[in-house]
């Protein structure tokens, strides 16, 4: 039995565990990929940084310093390429082999007061190795995924999301193509372009949808932000990528790959005006992101909508979420970036342990730090919003939901025969039914039905067999 269970090895999962294991608790950090970092300090493969410090990667000092911390704390054990797919409050006795002590061997006791926590997890290459680890106190921090809107065309190979473009560059090395257009809203696409034109990719332009100074105020009251921002403006000037404000791709072409996209000038609402094609093997596209509440909500925790219409979980100041033994921090809280989401983890590790009697610095400053990179945050939120305009660039055949290749046609028809809300689609057309879950086309989904994206209410956060679900003896491989 841990103390803290953390889920996600991001800024603020790291952090938090940095702090919890400094003030002397034991904790377990879990995190889906084999490296530490998550997707602000997602790195290339080991040597690469040793022959080429920070290269294609911002804060690697940071992640350096959070990384010798925790390989240097006894306390902390790391659990990597462990997905967790469902956690629970375990109500009972544990340690008596049901219903999860399994993974845990001679686990003492504990009553229901002490508020145990079961973190269900699939490990191995072929996620063979089904394991539960117990604590006393969670701390979900899982980030965010790409928030994609669906255009003519955006099921193409050589369609990324501005996400998924820069973690391939950053994790594995791979340029997304030789001539890259990055489109979308938000000032994350400043940093994908400019790592790929430094990687040798031909940017052919960046097209932000809202205007390109939309930030600007916010911004003069960050200085650090400001000449992060004016730094990426000055490097892709000197690749001469065309930056333009007010445009977007609204369809992309090519009969079996991607080979030029349309770009249209478009007025304040997203309506397209003139339009002009730009010939390009890989589009990078990204609106934003959509924080991962999966497992907050299988606990229960109460979420609210986030100055985009996020659902996010509702926290405390000491990240607390409504559910007692049950932490957040970092996207999870709301979408903000690696800055906040590390001070949020550093209150969280800090929180746990004065909640677990361990004397702990103050934690004011902190606080304050992070309710001014918050502020922050939601300005950029405010600055570069999702508008209405987009779904004028959708066509009949338009893939709204690319896993259970939903058309657009499938749900004007569901539409029309009386589902107006997200979730009668869902029943109507299957939208959101396949691989991903809707990770992909839930917030389409959502605006097309005319409402605010609903908190995900699964049971299962990741997908896995049926087997592991009808709870196999440990370790063993159903197949
Ligand atoms: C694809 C992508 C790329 C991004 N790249 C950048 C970038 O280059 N620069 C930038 O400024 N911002 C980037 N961002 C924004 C990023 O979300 C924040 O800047 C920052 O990383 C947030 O920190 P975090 O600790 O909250 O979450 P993250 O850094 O996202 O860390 C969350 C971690 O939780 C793990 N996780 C999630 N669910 C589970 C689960 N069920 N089981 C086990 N592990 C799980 C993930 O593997 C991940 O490592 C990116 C976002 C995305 C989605």
């Amino acid at each position: 039995m841990r103390d803290l269970a953390v889920v996600g090895g991001g800024p603020a999962g790291m952090a938090a565990a940095v702090e919890a294991s400094r003030a002397g608790l034991s904790v377990v950090l879990i995190d889906a990929a084999a490296r530490l970092g998550g997707q602000y300090f997602r790195h290339a493969p080991p040597g690469f940084h040793a022959r080429r410090p920070g290269a294609l990667h911002h804060g690697f000092t940071r992640f350096t310093r959070l990384a010798e911390a925790l390989g240097g704390a006894e306390e902390v054990e790391l659990r990597l390429g462990h997905r967790v797919w469902a956690v629970e409050k375990v109500a009972a006795h544990v340690g008596d082999g049901t219903p999860v002590g399994a993974g845990d061997a001679g686990t003492p006791a504990r009553t229901a007061e002490d508020g145990v926590v079961a973190v269900h997890c699939l490990a191995g290459a072929r996620d063979e190795r089904r394991e539960t680890v117990l604590a006393r106190r969670l701390l979900i921090a899982t980030g965010a995924h790409d928030r994609p809107l669906p255009f003519p065309g955006w099921d193409l190979p050589g369609v990324f999301t501005a996400g998924g473009a820069q973690a391939l560059l950053k994790g594995d090395l791979v340029v997304a193509g030789r001539r890259v257009v990055v489109a979308g809203t938000g000032p994350f696409l400043l940093p994908v372009a400019a790592g790929l034109a430094a990687a040798g990719a031909d940017v052919a332009g960046v097209f932000e949808a809202n205007g390109l100074f939309g930030a600007g105020l916010a911004m003069i009251t960050h200085p650090g932000k400001l000449a992060q921002g004016a730094g990426y403006g000055l490097r892709l000037a000197r690749h001469r990528v065309p930056l333009a404000g007010r445009h977007a791709v609204i369809a992309a072409h090519g009969r079996d790959e991607l080979t030029h996209v349309t770009v249209a000038r478009l007025d304040r609402h997203w309506v397209p005006g003139p339009s002009r094609v730009i010939e390009c093997d890989a589009l990078a596209v990204g609106y934003g992101f959509v924080p991962q509440i999966e497992l907050a909500t299988q606990l229960g925790c109460a979420t609210h909508a986030d100055r985009d219409g996020s659902p996010v979980v509702t926290v405390d100041a000491g990240m607390r979420t409504s559910v007692p033994g049950v932490y957040a921090a970092g996207e999870p809280t709301g979408v903000g970036g690696a800055d906040p989401a590390e001070a949020e983890g550093r209150i969280a590790g800090l929180a746990v342990a004065a909640d677990l009697g361990r004397p702990v610095a103050p934690v004011h400053r902190l606080r304050r730090k992070r309710a001014r990179l918050a502020a922050f945050g939601g300005a950029l939120q405010d600055a570069y919003p999702v508008r209405e305009g987009w779904k004028g660039w959708l066509r009949d055949d338009t893939l709204i939901c690319r896993c259970e290749e939903v058309p657009y046609a499938r749900i004007k028809e569901a539409r029309a025969l009386g589902a107006v809300d997200a979730r009668s689609l869902k029943l109507l057309a299957r939208p959101g039914m396949g691989w991903c879950q809707g990770r992909m086309c839930g917030y389409a989904v959502a605006c097309l039905a005319g409402e605010a994206q609903q908190a995900p209410r699964r049971p299962i956060a990741q997908p896995v067999r049926l087997g592991d679900l009808a709870g196999h003896p440990e370790g063993e491989d159903p197949r």
